[in-house]
């Protein structure tokens, strides 16, 4: 089925947006995007520097920054000045401990307050700074804070006593843990964090960093396997600061909602820093996913600009457009999507139901922003990524014989997608693992390990990840597309794809499928979705079998791990499991 462009309106491209678009398009060069930022007193570069104190500088320091709203409803605001004072305070307590330059600050909380303060003091310090997700185990947690060689945690006591007491000993690199929430009776060899912050100055000098100089250390989502940590470096600010503007139109009478969780990259790249250093105010919910409750924040935050995935839009969808009427939420300007593919049926059904599409972008941890946007002033195809920002080089490629690359230029030819290196956000390598990080390099090209598409315009289609490509009777069948199949079904709230070994076909294509409120899994059903998917798709491509699930095995950041699904399938090991968040069912 064809999916109608969603064209955009003169009222949709008024602004900046589209200008800016237009300015940069074709003659934007990094090596000029500093200058997007303020002053960079002594050419030196910091992170918080730019998403903080410049604005403070600058005479916007009473312009609010952070709005936290927690699990119960209660708010704390943080104006640039409040959180220029209180992230000072957390560079003075690590300084004062001997935490220098360089050295690894790990975070194991919730998305409480004191999350962003140790992320920008931490930065503020020229340390390096690793969040993690609080829902990790013990041994998820241990394994990365060792490969990073964690210096200090920040963390709760509750989370302490739990997760890291017990095998505490044996990380001889770990000298200071602070913790929130303390009950009264410390545990040994630990630092109540508020008491720390309340002893220190407000006043701190920021430690200049070089552009090289590390800054962030995230690990990739697991989807594919084992988690990489992935090395960024201050000057990544530049590319978190303009993509943030391009990509997510963000301008400092913004009100800005990132749902993701700073333990995966989009929820620092962006719901950390872009926001602020953009000048925008930022919205925090403490609590997990509920529609209703997102729905009364977006109102009465008077939010402007959303980002959030493809999991949560189809929680959303699962619940239906009924609820929103009940909610004025006509301040939104923009709504964006990350980290799995969009199914075009998802952006149908946002345009209907909030009268304005999803914009979906793509970019990896690796990458460390947005590479690939729907722009605000740009017409939407349903189903695409969009097109590359200023600056950034995508290509499709395939390999050929004798080990280089070729670029494919046909339109809607499936190859990987990869780009040119050089942009400030790029990784600078997989920590400790320097072979796994120079396979990503070839011929020029940095290659993404995703399969897409690009047609005449300039459009990139997302096909699959490499790894999840389905080889059947000849044709190469990608996940995505037969996903968002079903996904047309009524019925169909999600579905995963994978391939399973077959003596005729080579692969066979399995579907797992979990419906929508209100129904119920048949026989019936199922012959009625395999025909819905043969006539959409052809035989060729359309699966062989479908599986009911309640719930599909999902990783924190909210990705189907399909190499789960297959696993199981076939009773194989399944492998790195560190990150699965929900369980199948
Ligand atoms: P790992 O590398 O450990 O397997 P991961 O690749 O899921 O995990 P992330 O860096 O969090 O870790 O996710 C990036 C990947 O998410 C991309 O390479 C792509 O496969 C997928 N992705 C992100 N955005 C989109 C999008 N808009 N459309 C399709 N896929 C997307
Ligand atoms: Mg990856």
């Amino acid at each position: 089925m064809e999916w109608e462009r969603i064209r955009k309106r003169p009222e949709d491209c008024v602004g900046a947006n589209l200008q800016d678009y237009q300015e940069y398009a074709g003659r934007f060069a990094w090596s000029q995007a500093r200058a997007l930022l303020d002053g960079l007193p002594n050419g030196g570069i910091n992170i918080a520097f730019e998403a903080v104190d410049r604005h403070v500088l600058a005479g916007r320091g009473d312009k609010l920054a952070l709005r936290w709203i927690g699990r119960d409803d209660q708010v704390r605001d943080f104006s640039y000045q409040a959180l220029r004072a209180q992230t000072n305070r957390f560079a003075n307590t690590l300084a004062a401990r001997g935490v220098a330059k360089g050295d690894r600050v790990f975070s194991l909380l919730g998305r409480v307050p004191e999350l962003y303060i140790a992320a920008l003091g931490t930065l503020k310090n020229a340390s390096v700074f690793s969040p993690l997700f609080s829902a990790f185990g013990p041994d998820p947690i241990k394994a990365r804070m060792a490969i990073g060689n964690a210096k200090a945690l920040v963390t709760s006591e509750a989370f302490y006593r739990r997760k890291i007491e017990p095998w505490r000993k044996e990380l001889a690199s770990l000298e200071h843990v602070f913790l929130t929430e303390c009950s009264g009776s410390l545990p040994a060899d630990t630092i109540d964090l508020s008491a720390a912050l309340a002893q220190a100055s407000d006043s701190f000098e920021t430690i200049w960093t070089g552009p090289e100089d590390m800054a962030l250390l995230h690990f990739t989502s697991g989807t594919t396997g084992r988690p990489k940590g992935v090395v960024h470096v201050h000057e990544a600010v530049v590319a978190h600061h303009i993509t943030g503007r391009l990509a997510l139109d963000l301008r400092s009478d913004d009100i800005f909602w990132c749902t993701a969780d700073p333990g995966w990259v989009t929820g620092t790249s962006y719901g950390i820093i872009s926001p602020l250093t953009n000048g925008a105010t930022m919205i925090v919910d403490q609590a997990e996913f509920d529609a209703e409750r997102w729905y009364r924040i977006l109102q009465q935050q008077n939010v402007t600009v959303w980002y959030t995935a493809p999991t949560a839009i189809r929680m959303l969808m699962k619940v239906g457009t009924e609820i929103i009427r009940r909610f004025d939420l006509s301040r939104l300007r923009l709504m964006a999507s990350v980290g799995e593919p969009l199914n075009p049926e998802a952006v149908a059904w946002s345009a209907a139901a909030f009268g304005k599409p999803f914009h979906d972008n793509w970019w990896q941890t690796e990458t460390g922003g947005i590479m690939i946007s729907n722009y605000r002033s740009m017409d939407v195809k349903p189903g695409s990524m969009g097109r590359p920002l200023p600056g950034v080089t995508a290509g499709i490629v395939e390999r050929v014989e004798g080990g280089g690359l070729r670029e494919i230029t046909k339109p809607m030819a499936m190859g990987e997608l990869a780009l040119r290196p050089g942009w400030p956000s790029m990784m600078r390598g997989y920590l400790n693992e320097e072979e796994r990080y120079r396979k990503c390099f070839v011929g020029g090209w940095y290659l993404t390990g995703d399969l897409a598409m690009r047609d005449d315009e300039g459009y990139y289609w997302f096909v699959g990840r490499a790894d999840d490509v389905i080889k059947s009777a000849g044709h190469l069948i990608g996940p995505f597309e037969v996903e968002s199949a079903l996904m047309e079904h009524p019925a169909v709230a999600e579905a995963g794809v994978i391939g399973i070994p077959d003596p005729t076909a080579g692969e066979m294509v399995k579907a797992y499928v979990a419906l929508k409120n209100g129904f119920e899994s048949s026989e019936a059903l199922r012959k009625e979705l395999l025909g819905h998917a043969r006539q959409r798709l052809g035989p060729a491509v359309a699966p062989k079998d479908i599986a009911f699930r309640q719930n599909l095995p999902k990783t924190r950041s909210g990705k189907i791990m399909r190499r789960l699904l297959k696993a199981r399938e076939l009773g194989l090991p399944e492998g790195d499991i560190s990150t699965l968040e929900s369980e199948e069912r």
